[in-house]
């Protein structure tokens, strides 16, 4: 309890916003020291789960997403959450190369970046009722 530093940032699901949730995360995660190859890592992956919320939960609609950032020791975590359609098959979504639009040039990679750029990823979703993508990164000097 005593390790620990929490934040919550609220935004609409506009693209635009990607950026900001980037380096919001970004500049949080600095109280660790990490490495610029750590930041990175973030930063991709809160951009990897941002798009998710704005194009499969929303569908383009806009809506809010909230991202709860919270260091405990050397550990980021990282919830990113929608109140969108949510995921029928999680398991299956999760899959690389798995994707719902495959027209619109997506290459169904986004979780799988996820998971090689954390250490740990969990998805949480109820259909009609939103998404939540839990993310913990260990930073490690
Ligand atoms: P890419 O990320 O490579 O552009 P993608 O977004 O389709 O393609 P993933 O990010 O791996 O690939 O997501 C896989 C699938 O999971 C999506 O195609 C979509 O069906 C579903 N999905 C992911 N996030 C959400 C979300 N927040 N709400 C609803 N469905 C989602
Ligand atoms: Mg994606």
């Amino acid at each position: 309890m005593e390790n620990t530093n929490e934040m919550t940032l609220i935004f609409d699901s506009r693209p635009v916003n990607e950026g900001l949730a980037r380096v919001a995360a970004a500049s949080f995660l600095t109280q660790l020291n990490p490495t610029l190859e750590e930041v990175a890592d973030v930063k991709t992956a809160v951009s990897e789960a941002v798009t998710n919320c704005i194009i499969h939960g929303y569908e383009g609609e806009v809506h809010k997403i909230q991202m709860d950032l919270r260091l405990r020791d050397n550990d980021l975590f990282v919830d990113i959450s929608d109140h969108g359609i949510g995921i029928e098959d999680v398991e299956k979504a999760m899959e690389p190369l798995f994707t719902s639009k495959p027209d619109k040039e997506r290459s169904g990679m986004g979780f799988t970046f996820m998971e090689a750029f954390m250490d740990e990823i969990t998805v949480e979703s109820v259909m009609g009722k939103g998404t939540t993508v839990r993310m913990r990164k260990t930073i490690r000097r």
